[in-house]
């Protein structure tokens, strides 16, 4: 995710009561599961910033969405959702992260089964108690509500002409049931049926478009594992541009149909960035990629797999410099690698997807527009200890501020955590590091990585033990000196309120 601050300035944000109940019990979760005699109660996988996130007992697989649009964005979709998961513990109820919909029926391997909500879950009863290590499938019939969330933030996003999504971190669950942490990437088909005049797509390839009468269903299918914060759907009158990228990659764009020619220009740049971020890091992860241009204000644009999710505004504003503009596309670009691929298992871990979007995002605009990444990481560093006051350092960010939007997406793990790779660079010399990031990318393709990980490959590749470098750059209340910078200074965090990362730039 990166955010453009002069949509974030002006969208004040509201948020809801922390639900001390969710974190309490889901502290619970790992030492019983529900007993059958406990009342249904809301669960969580244990995330240190969002205790409420994800259920134990199950992985899910895969994931069928099908969703029905009204022909209008302020009124329910229809949906089922339906969830292959196999249990990893012997279950009397499922909890499914569900919290902004009508549920209308739920079945467990074809069988009805009594459903309840509890705090952000739909806390399902099979007829009977399922077995460890075995195949559930669940059906739920259900609402999506595209209206926002009093007090919450994310999911459906309103545009001019339709809708599209935006789940991350903690939203996915407003749209559809699902076991809402990044750590369980499941395999995903959607479905969307619209009225004729609108063209749905979503993450990965179109497998089918079937028109019957008024209405097309559209059906797409990911041919890699997605976290849930990473779905995209976009239901617009949109247009669909299709052109190669690198090894006749297929590159397909979702503009609304009345810009293509006003959006060409920045569009054809797609295929030469996604060469260049192969240069520095390998092959493109996935299966196809594009932009999604909304006509929406979200104050950020966001990484969702295969097809970035951009707001139309940020090409077509004259105060964002183009390569400001090129650089923000080259940070959700390289979030393909950095978070959709090789994906947070936590959210702590969160600075492994924005240190290196960061980084890639900055390398680009050095390379290509002449803006040296050294200046930008010397001003972070002038920073860095204010942000890690404001926000925690990287690798443990505080948790979200009530009344702040950004949650917790704050400098620190932006540039702040660009700073702690540029100092790993420093350390080990640009050789070693640029192996490294191919190194990461290419074991942990589809998978789930934590900081440990990145520290122990970062120690193999050096050939010494970095636990103590990274455990200052990553944990410390303040920032290590810089190592061949021994002049760089962090102002003290009681100087001045923290900064945002890039006071020059017009955004971010
Ligand atoms: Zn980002």
């Amino acid at each position: 995710m990166s955010h453009t601050l002069r949509n974030r300035a002006s969208r004040p944000r509201t948020r809801a009561p922390r639900r001390l109940t969710a974190a309490l019990l889901a502290s619970a979760v790992s030492v019983c599961l529900v007993a059958a005699s406990a009342p249904p109660a809301p669960l969580g996988v244990g995330d240190r910033l969002f205790p409420y996130l994800g259920n134990p007992g199950y992985n899910v697989a895969s994931y069928d969405l099908s969703f029905t649009y009204p022909g209008r964005n302020d009124k329910p979709l229809q949906a089922v959702t339906t969830i292959d998961a196999w249990t990893t513990a012997s279950l009397d109820r499922v909890n499914l992260d569900f919290a902004h919909g009508t549920v209308r029926s739920v079945e467990v391997d074809d069988q009805p089964a009594s459903f309840t909500a509890a705090g952000d879950d739909l806390v399902i009863t099979p007829e009977t108690p399922l077995p460890a290590g075995s195949w559930m499938r669940i059906t739920v019939r259900h609402t999506s509500d595209p209206r926002a969330v009093k007090g919450r933030d994310g999911g459906w996003v309103r545009t001019a002409d339709g809708l599209a999504m935006a789940n991350q971190a903690d939203a996915a669950h407003l749209v559809f049931p699902s076991n809402d942490h990044p750590s369980d990437k499941a395999m995903f088909t959607i479905r969307v049926t619209a009225p004729n005049a609108y063209t749905a797509v979503a993450n990965g390839i179109p497998t089918g478009v079937e028109r019957v009468g008024g209405a097309t269903t559209w059906t797409y299918r990911t041919l890699h594992p997605m976290a849930t914060e990473l779905a995209q759907v976009s239901i617009g009158r949109s247009s669909v541009l299709h052109r190669k990228g690198p090894h006749g990659l297929p590159v397909r764009d979702v503009v609304p149909t009345k810009d293509r020619a006003v959006l060409e220009p920045w569009l054809k740049k797609t295929p030469d960035q996604i060469a260049w971020m192969e240069s520095k890091v390998g092959p493109y992860p996935f299966e196809t990629y594009g932009l999604l241009m909304a006509q929406a204000s979200t104050g950020f644009e966001l990484e969702t797999q295969t097809l970035s999710l951009f707001e139309r505004n940020v090409f077509t504003d004259p105060a964002y410099p183009k390569w400001y503009v090129e650089s923000v596309m080259v940070h959700e670009l390289s979030h393909q690698w950095f978070g959709d691929s090789v994906t947070p298992r936590t959210w702590s871990d969160v600075w492994l997807n924005e240190g290196h979007a960061t980084w890639y995002e900055s390398l680009y605009a050095q390379e290509k527009a002449h803006k040296p990444m050294a200046a930008r990481m010397k001003a972070a560093y002038t920073a860095s200890d204010r942000w890690r006051a404001a926000g925690g350092p990287p690798a443990a960010p505080k948790r979200p501020d009530p009344g702040q939007k950004i949650g917790i997406f704050r400098p620190n793990i932006y540039d702040g955590a660009a700073l702690a790779l540029y100092a790993l660079r420093q350390e080990i010399g640009r050789e070693r590091f640029e192996r490294l990031e191919r190194i990461w990318v290419q074991t942990h393709r589809d998978r789930t990585v934590t900081t440990a990980e990145f520290v122990r490959l970062a120690s193999n590749v050096a050939g010494r033990d970095l636990t103590g470098f990274f455990r200052a750059w990553l944990y410390g209340k303040k920032t290590p000196p810089m190592p061949g910078h021994p002049d760089w200074k962090s102002t003290a965090p009681a100087a001045a309120p923290a900064p945002a990362p890039t006071g020059r730039h017009s955004a971010r």
